[in-house]
């Protein structure tokens, strides 16, 4: 009997080292405990033996059962651990791995542009006001002392819509509609797109132009000279040298041009591919507003007047930002608009 013991104890230990799982285990354990087990017909056989023997015998399979079971507990622990382990392994987080980042909403140069010269005419009194981009001819034309025989009507300048309507093609109707909505005194300004028959290498058939409309009592000229050097000034962040030339505008009178000094070179470089070597640069077109404007605005042109100026956002960002081709602005080119970001432009968090 103490032989088939030790046969047993020895069988049941070579078995356990070779366990690898759980499932494993459970199988030795029925295979030595279980109600066919070499255990249980070690302790069945026990009647079999004379009386003195077998108390002895008894005492020592129960204490191989204990050692079994006590070596399976310990072996499922150990199994159980290791699983653990593995596990944690594999789903550590690296916590010292670099981050992917986010990307971050921005806005785009232009609009970015339009809210700087807006936020600078805000800081001079100046409401923002917008309207329709698809404008009757009555708005676009007629009110700004712009007649049926001029030249500006034409078919190559501007988009009709079957009906008559039409792409407005300055920002000047909500002049008009802000007369007749609020009245004198007035400062407003209205950024939006505009539409033209335009498509070259500098001009494109929709860009950003931003109008500004005053009319009070005795507005004089040189008010609307303060105003727009205010305004360039503040924007470029520098104090620049401009001029004002003579133009023409039929919803002006007089009208005038603004040139600023080149805000590339100043003026000293007559290979500059900004200004190209005349110092120069056109950026606004405006004049006092024809009394025939003022008159289609509900107002008495003899009780008041005032000025009126055109800026175009897309020179303005081309300008401020070093932007070389115009196309650039209205490519929707990621990387490129990425760099604008690197080179100044604000930057939002949405
Ligand atoms: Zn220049």
């Amino acid at each position: 009997m103490p032989l088939e013991i030790n046969q047993v104890r020895a069988s049941f230990f070579e078995a356990l080292n070779n366990i690898k799982s759980l499932q494993e285990l459970d199988e030795l354990r029925v295979k030595f405990t279980g109600k066919k087990g070499d255990l249980t017909l070690l302790l069945r056989s026990l009647g079999k033996l004379p009386p003195d023997e077998r108390r002895q015998a008894g005492q020592d399979v129960n204490n191989l059962r204990d050692e079994i079971e006590n070596a399976i507990a310990s072996m499922s622990k150990k199994i159980r651990d290791s699983e653990n382990e593995k596990q944690e392994i594999q789903e550590r987080i690296d916590i010292t791995l670099p981050g992917r980042g986010r990307l971050s909403g921005a806005f785009h140069p232009v609009i970015q542009t339009m809210h700087e010269i807006a936020n600078i005419m805000q800081g001079l009194g100046y409401s923002v006001a917008s309207g329709p981009e698809i404008e009757e001819e009555f708005y676009n034309f007629e009110c700004l002392n712009v007649p049926k025989w001029h030249p500006a009507r034409d078919m190559q300048d501007t988009f009709y819509f079957p009906d008559g309507k039409l792409l407005r093609t300055h920002t000047s109707p909500v002049q008009i509609r802000s007369m007749l909505k609020y009245g004198a005194p007035l400062r407003i300004i209205c950024p939006g797109k505009v539409y033209r028959r335009d498509n070259d290498t500098t001009h494109s058939p929709m860009f950003n132009q931003m109008e500004g409309l005053l009319i009070d009592k005795d507005v004089p000229f040189s008010q609307m000279k303060g105003t727009m050097s205010e305004m360039l000034n503040a924007f470029f962040g520098k104090s620049l040298k401009s001029r004002f030339r003579a133009s023409y505008f039929p919803f002006t009178e007089p009208s005038m041009e603004l040139d600023i000094e080149c805000v590339e070179c100043s003026g000293h470089d007559e290979h500059c591919r900004v200004c190209h070597g005349t110092g120069w640069l056109e950026v606004v077109g405006m004049g006092m507003v024809h009394p025939n404007v003022i008159r289609a605005g509900k107002i008495d042109p003899d009780e008041y007047n005032g000025f009126a100026f055109g800026i175009g956002l897309d020179r303005m960002a081309m300008l401020k930002y070093g932007i070389s081709d115009l196309r650039l602005l209205f490519d929707g080119n990621v990387s490129y608009l990425n760099s604008c970001f690197n080179s100044g432009l604000e930057e939002v968090s949405c």
